[in-house]
C-alpha cells in the first residue's frame, strides 16, 4: 500500500507529488487527463517568490528552471483616467522577486520535474469514487484500477469529485461583476516590461483595466461595468485593444475568458477520518487579482506532503484553511475596492488621485488597493 496517492496533476498536484516524493513518501499521481492533454491560456502567470523557494527545497534547481523561461518586469505604474498616479522600479535586484510565465510552462517543468524524480503516474484515468476509513483510503478509476493508500491530497481543482464524495460544502460567494481576460502575444523586452493599472481607462469607456507582461505576451483585464456583457466586450477587443496597448499595433490574441470573483472556501480541508487533505482550487477559489490561486495552492501542496510525512492532517486543515480564509478575505477587499460601489469609496478614491502628485502615499495606495491586503504571514 502506498502510503499517499495524489489526485489530479494540475500545478497543486504535482508539487504535492514532488513534495512527497522529497520526503521519502513514494506517491503515487492520478490525473484524469491524457498526458498531452493541452490546457488553454496562460492562467496564472505570476509565481511568487515564496513558490519559487518551495520548488527549490522540493526538487533541486526546479526555481531556477522556472524563472529561465520567465519574464520579470521591474516597473509598476499605476494611472487614473490616463493620469499617472504612482510608478515604483525595483530596480536590479541579485535575487529574482518572483517571475511571469503561463501556467502550462510551469506545469510542464514540474511535470518533466515528476518524471526525473521517477514518481508514478497513471493518466487518462478520472478517479470515480474514494472510500475514506479510519485505516486509509481506497480509490476506483473510471478504467476499473484500485488504489489502496494511507492518505490522499485531493488535488482535483475546482470541481473535485474527492471533495463532494467527503461530503465537505464549498462556501462563499461569486461576484455578480464579470472581469474580461485577454492574452495578446508580443516578445516584450524585459528591460521594458512594465505592469499598468488604469483605473477608468479612457480608451475603454472609463473600465479599470490591468495590464501584466509575461514571457509570451500581454495579460489584459478589464472590469466590466455595470450592466455590461462580458463576451461582447471580447468581441469587440480588436476596437479597444489598440488604444489600451499602443505598443501592440496589430495585436493578436492567443485566448480569452471571461470570469466573476470568486471567494469559495470548504468548510473543512479534511474528511472526519483525516485521511483525505484537500489543497488547491478543491480547497478554496479565489480571483486572480492578487495571484492568490495557485500561489496558495502550492503553499497547500507543500503543507498536506509535511502533514501526511508527520502524521499531522488535523494541523494542516486548521492552519491551511486559516490561510485560505485570510486570501478569501483580501479578495473580498480587492473586490469592494475595484467595484467602488460605494459613494463615499469612490470619492476617496478620487481624491487620492487628485492628491497623488503631491502625496505619495496617496498614490501607492491606488496602486496596492486593488490586490487587497498582503498577508504573508500566513504564507499564502
Ligand atoms: C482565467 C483564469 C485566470 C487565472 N489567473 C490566475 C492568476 O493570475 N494567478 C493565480 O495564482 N491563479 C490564477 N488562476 C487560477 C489557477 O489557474 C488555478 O489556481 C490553478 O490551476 C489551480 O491548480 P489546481 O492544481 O488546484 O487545479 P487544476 O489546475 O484545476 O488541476 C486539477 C487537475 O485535476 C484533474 N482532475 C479533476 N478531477 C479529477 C479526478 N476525479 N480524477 C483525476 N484527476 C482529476 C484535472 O484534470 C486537472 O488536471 C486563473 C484561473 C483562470 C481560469
Amino acid at each position: 500500500m502506498s502510503a499517499v496517492a495524489v489526485v489530479g496533476a494540475g500545478p497543486v498536484g504535482l508539487t504535492a507529488a514532488l513534495a512527497a516524493h522529497s520526503l521519502g513518501l513514494d506517491p503515487v499521481l492520478l490525473e484524469a487527463q491524457p498526458r498531452t492533454a493541452v490546457r488553454p491560456g496562460s492562467r496564472a502567470i505570476f509565481v511568487h517568490r515564496a513558490t519559487l523557494d518551495h520548488f527549490d527545497r522540493i526538487s533541486r534547481g526546479l526555481g531556477d528552471r522556472v524563472c529561465a523561461q520567465g519574464l520579470v518586469w521591474r516597473t509598476k505604474r499605476t494611472l487614473w483616467a490616463g493620469r499617472q498616479v504612482h510608478v515604483h522600479s525595483y530596480g536590479a535586484t541579485a535575487a529574482v522577486p518572483f517571475t511571469s510565465l503561463p501556467q502550462t510552462v510551469v506545469e510542464d517543468l514540474l511535470r518533466r520535474a515528476c518524471d526525473a524524480a521517477g514518481i508514478r503516474s497513471v493518466w487518462g484515468d478520472l478517479v470515480r469514487d474514494v472510500e475514506s476509513t479510519p485505516d486509509g483510503v481506497r480509490l476506483r478509476t473510471e478504467c476499473g484500477a484500485t488504489h489502496d493508500v494511507g492518505h490522499v491530497i485531493a488535488a482535483d481543482g475546482a470541481r473535485s469529485r474527492l471533495r463532494t464524495q467527503a461530503g465537505i460544502a464549498l462556501e462563499g460567494s461569486t461576484s455578480t461583476t464579470e472581469f474580461v481576460v485577454v492574452d495578446v502575444a508580443d516578445s516584450i523586452r524585459p528591460d521594458l516590461a512594465e505592469r499598468v493599472f488604469h483605473y477608468r481607462h479612457p480608451g475603454v469607456g472609463g473600465r479599470n483595466v490591468l495590464l501584466v507582461p509575461f514571457r509570451g505576451g500581454w495579460r489584459v483585464d478589464v472590469q466590466c461595468l455595470h450592466g455590461d456583457d462580458g463576451r461582447q466586450l471580447v468581441a469587440q477587443a480588436h476596437l479597444w485593444l489598440p488604444r489600451v496597448l499602443p505598443e501592440v499595433p496589430d495585436p493578436r490574441i492567443t485566448w480569452s475568458s471571461v470570469y466573476r470573483f470568486q471567494q469559495r472556501l470548504a468548510a473543512r480541508f479534511t474528511d472526519a477520518h483525516r485521511r483525505i487533505l484537500l489543497a488547491g482550487e478543491a480547497a478554496h477559489l479565489l480571483p486572480p487579482f492578487g495571484a492568490r490561486g495557485m500561489n496558495s495552492g502550492i503553499s497547500d501542496a507543500v503543507a498536506a506532503a509535511r502533514a501526511v510525512r508527520a502524521g499531522s492532517v488535523e494541523q494542516y486543515a486548521r492552519v491551511r484553511r486559516a490561510a485560505a480564509e485570510a486570501n478569501v478575505h483580501a479578495a473580498g477587499a480587492a473586490l469592494e475596492h475595484l467595484l467602488a460601489a460605494r459613494r463615499g469609496q469612490r470619492w476617496l478614491q478620487w481624491a487620492a488621485a487628485t492628491a497623488s502628485p503631491l502625496w505619495s502615499r496617496a498614490g501607492h495606495w491606488l496602486d496596492a488597493a486593488p490586490y487587497g491586503p498582503r498577508i504573508r504571514a500566513v504564507g499564502y
